[in-house]
């Protein structure tokens, strides 16, 4: 079993993704706030996270970096989910340390094709 965050502030965003990965042997956790997701990625230490850029609060952006610089968070893969497609935007968090940027709406073949390869690989370097 795997575990997966997404940090989002809307609902319907986070039922989508919940119905999409029903048949995948995946707990989801959720944070509607990116102070929470940071707390909880550092106590749960997901195997994957999924991260929203428009959050109240704090923007996904000092999420990611606030990830990226814990040693408990520092290593695992973050895949941004955003309305936002500025080419600008995009290299930015990739650079960052975001694994992958995929624009909404989600096209849900490619969203598994990205989540099943990063799971595969998370998994298998935690079973060796
Ligand atoms: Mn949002």
């Amino acid at each position: 079993m795997a575990t997966l965050l997404y940090i989002e502030d809307n609902l319907s965003n986070l039922k989508l993704i919940e119905r999409v990965l029903i048949d995948r042997p995946v707990r989801l956790l959720a944070a509607m706030q990116g102070g929470l997701g940071l707390d909880l990625a550092r106590e749960h230490h997901p195997d994957i996270i999924l991260l929203d850029l428009h959050l109240p609060g704090m923007l996904g952006e000092q999420v990611l970096a606030g990830l990226r610089e814990d040693p408990r968070t520092a290593t695992i893969p973050v895949v941004v989910l955003s309305a936002d497609a500025t080419p600008g935007r995009i290299e930015r968090l990739l650079v960052a340390g975001a694994e992958a940027y995929l624009t909404k709406p989600i096209e849900v073949d490619r969203f598994l094709r990205v989540i099943d390869g990063i799971l595969e690989r998370e998994l298998d370097a935690r079973d060796g």
